[in-house]
């Protein structure tokens, strides 16, 4: 009956729109869960070839790779993936190319029997082992401003397969695909530049702990980054700096920048070591290089400033101790050429023979303070422990200090009845011939020429004491003479030679004692130096 077919067919449309209605509505469900371009183009593969009815579904679609670079993609529905491996992509043939294009949907009843089919090289036709489509049908897939960005191809191998209704189905997915296809890829984009940010962000949260100073640059001039170094070594805060031209915020900057030398991205170049004044007045000598980068240059810097001191004070200490051991040898030497000579009486030979002595025996002591030095620098030196009995352990020590017959210049006051102290007695020894030396040496005053040595109980402690009637300590350098290698005002010693070492091993020594060694003096006081053991 016609009315019932009428009615029958009118059913079977409806059924079909209901099926594309929730087609379309698992497409937009996957778009809206998902946010994987691949696994949303292969929904709407999956959808669109049950949709229409076809056997094999596929997807070509375009992508844009990081670096700008465009290249397709497929997904395939009703056989493995595994199956087009073997194929390239959709060749530029009358057939494909109108999807290609944007050109409309194709359907062909038997794609075998078309026209346009067989007539592009190599195969003139289906590659072998292709799908046996007969039924074909394709549709392009736009993105909203109008551009393909794939194509939908629905194949099946019995001919006559596709309806009109089919190819609308398709259509109306499409659509929706392409629309998809465009939220995915900002999704896509919006998610690696968020990745990138927080790569960048955790970047920076790591140079906060890297010793250099990183410092970024941009192709401006302006300072984009200051890490935490950065703010350590030159005293700039980064609130001070960011956002600044540099030559601006960093003061002396553009009279060192000349000199950075500047690597590329691949490169690191040698570092230059270069001074930079800070806010507060100090100078900093920095080891500097940058990078440049498509976006402006990083800098890396540290402070060598320490490293510079101590390489000045190393070549001052050569130069002191060569010197120093060069004048002893040099009169060695000097009295021996003398001596070779036929003519030298015997009284000039004796005097000769008493310099040879004399400095080879400062040649020695020189050499020994330099080895104790190095042996307490390195944590070598062997403490014996015993009782010593203050005395004669002072009266040892101006023994050693001064060459026979000159003893009448120094005086021992010593209480009776001493406790003895508790000390390495060699050791001992040496520190208080070395503050004798010293008074002999520095101490001198013409109108009070004796220099006394004291020693009496205090408290719990013995206390050893040398005074001179000298031009004294000036109270600010009272600390630093005990510093290795330092030598009040070198050039008003002219006369009294040495290393600046004697005071140091002193100090040393003592406090292995558990001891206190100190100065009491002041500008023309003269000088008192004193030092304190414990009673054994
Ligand atoms: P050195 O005698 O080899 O120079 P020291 O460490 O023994 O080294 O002494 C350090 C410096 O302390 C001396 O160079 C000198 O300037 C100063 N000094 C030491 N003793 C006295 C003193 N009694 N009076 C004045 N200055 C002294």
């Amino acid at each position: 009956m016609a009315g019932g077919s009428v009615h029958e067919s009118s059913l079977a449309e409806l059924a079909r729109e209901k099926q594309l209605v929730e087609t379309l509505y698992r497409v937009a469900q996957a778009v809206a869960e998902r946010s994987d371009l691949h696994e949303i183009v292969q929904v709407v593969t999956d959808e669109t070839t049950e949709l229409t009815r076809a056997q094999f579904g596929a997807f070509f679609y375009n992508v844009v790779g990081r670096d700008g670079e465009a290249f397709s993609l497929y997904t395939i529905s009703g056989v493995p993936a595994s199956h087009f491996d073997k194929f390239p992509m959709p060749r530029n043939t009358d057939i494909f190319r109108p999807t290609y294009e944007g050109a409309g949907p194709v359907r062909i009843d038997d794609v075998l029997a078309d026209a346009r089919y067989g007539h592009t090289p190599p195969y003139y036709g289906m590659p072998p082992g292709h799908l046996p489509v007969r039924s074909y049908l394709a549709v392009s897939v736009l993105n909203a401003s109008g551009e393909v960005v794939g194509g939908l191809f629905f194949g099946h191998e019995e001919p006559g397969r596709f309806t009109e209704d089919d190819e609308r189905m398709a259509l109306s997915i499409a659509t929706h695909a392409g629309l998809a296809i465009e939220k995915a890829r900002l999704l896509q984009a919006e998610r690696t530049a968020r990745a990138e940010a927080e790569a960048r962000a955790t970047a920076a949260a790591a140079l906060e702990f890297v010793g250099d100073g990183v410092v970024m640059v941009d192709d401006h001039g302006v300072v984009r980054l200051w890490n935490r170094a950065a703010e350590t070594i030159s005293g700039l805060r980064a609130e001070a700096v960011l956002g600044r031209a540099i030559g601006e915020a960093v003061p002396g900057w553009e009279r060192i920048a000349l000199d950075v030398p500047i690597g590329e991205q691949d490169g690191i170049p040698t570092p230059a070591t270069l001074p930079l004044d800070t806010l507060d007045g100090r100078e900093v000598w920095l080891s500097v290089y940058g990078v440049a980068f498509s976006g402006g240059t990083v800098y890396a810097f540290r402070d060598v400033t320490g490293q510079r001191t101590l390489d000045s004070i190393r070549s001052d200490v050569i130069a002191t101790v060569s010197h120093e051991l060069r004048t002893p040898i040099a009169a060695v030497y000097g009295a021996a050429q003398t001596l070779r000579r036929r003519d030298v009486g015997a009284e000039n030979s004796r005097a000769l023979l008493d310099i040879i002595d004399g400095e080879s025996v400062r040649l020695v002591s020189l050499v020994d303070e330099i080895l104790m030095t190095s042996q307490i620098d390195s944590g070598k030196v062997v403490m014996s422990r015993s009782e010593v009995d203050p005395r004669a352990v002072a009266q040892a020590a101006v023994s050693s200090a001064v060459a026979a017959g000159e003893e009448s210049s120094i005086r021992i006051e010593a209480e009776e009845g001493m406790a003895p102290v508790s000390a390495d007695p060699e050791k001992l020894r040496q520190v208080l011939a070395n503050l004798i030396e010293n008074a002999l040496k520095y101490g001198v005053n013409p109108t009070a020429p004796t220099i006394l040595v004291r020693v009496g109980e205090v408290r719990d402690t013995v206390r050893f004491e040398v005074i001179d009637g000298g031009p004294g300590i000036p109270r600010h350098e009272q600390g630093r003479v005990f510093e290795k290698f330092y030598r009040l005002d070198p050039h008003m010693q002219q006369g009294a030679r040495g290393t600046g070492l004697g005071l140091y091993i002193c100090r040393e020594l003592v406090s292995r004692m558990q001891g206190r060694i100190g100065i009491d003096s002041g500008q023309g006081r003269g000088s008192t130096f004193w030092v304190e053991l414990p009673r054994y």
